[in-house]
């Protein structure tokens, strides 16, 4: 595990900030988990990556300046497409807004992610997003069971972020330090490995990270 200078990790009190849920591992499928927080930076006064699941997050909501909501729902209302709020003048040509559905909260970033499967986004989506979240105070990401599209999302960022280089290396640290059940199949772990890979070749070729 590289720690960049920017990033004040709390690995050391990593229990205190897991609360009970660190203690669910061998709960299955059914378990929840209330928002954890993985990243953090100094950046712009201070920036911070949570990540949970729906229901483990719901009660919530209201104290993040950014949501990175994976379900395909709105907290708002029923989307079935990647709506990016104007604030978010970097993501804005991910948007797919009709323009018939009126803008969500400001605040919500609503992907359309299969359950079990990978969304359909270009990689730099990743590095645009991170780059966004270093402007939120407080951002939470979740999907429904806070595992596979929420853990590979997460492991995306912090590729994004540089305090992981390798796709493996990043699923079994957020397997060690947040659930040992996050990335679900061999596509979300492909997709992981193939961004760490293209990540990796940017810096190569200078143009990179
Ligand atoms: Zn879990």
């Amino acid at each position: 595990m590289s720690k960049g200078s920017v990033f004040d990790w709390h690995l050391d009190n990593f229990d205190n900030i897991m609360g009970s849920s660190a203690l669910n591992y061998d709960v299955k499928k059914s378990h929840g988990h209330k928002p954890t927080r993985i990243m953090e930076g100094d950046h712009n006064g201070g920036w911070a990556l949570y990540i949970g699941s729906r229901y483990g997050v719901r009660d919530s909501t209201d104290e993040y300046d950014t949501i990175v909501n994976l379900t395909g729902n709105s907290i708002f209302g029923e989307y079935k497409c990647h709506i990016i709020p104007k604030h978010f003048p970097k993501l804005m040509k991910y948007n797919e807004v009709p323009p018939d559905i009126p803008q969500a909260a400001e605040r919500e970033i609503l992907l359309n992610w299969p359950n079990y499967g990978v969304p359909h986004l270009q990689f730099q989506f990743w590095v645009d997003l991170f780059d966004q979240i270093k402007y939120s105070k407080k951002t939470l990401l979740f999907c429904l069971g806070g595992h596979g599209r929420t853990g590979t999302a997460t492991c995306l960022l912090m590729l994004a972020s540089g305090v992981q280089s390798d796709g493996d290396e990043a699923i079994l640290w957020l397997r060690k330090h947040y659930c040992s059940e996050v990335v679900e199949g061999s596509q979300q772990r492909e997709l992981v490995n193939r961004f760490a890979k293209w990540l990796k070749k940017g810096a190569d070729n200078g143009k990179g990270r």
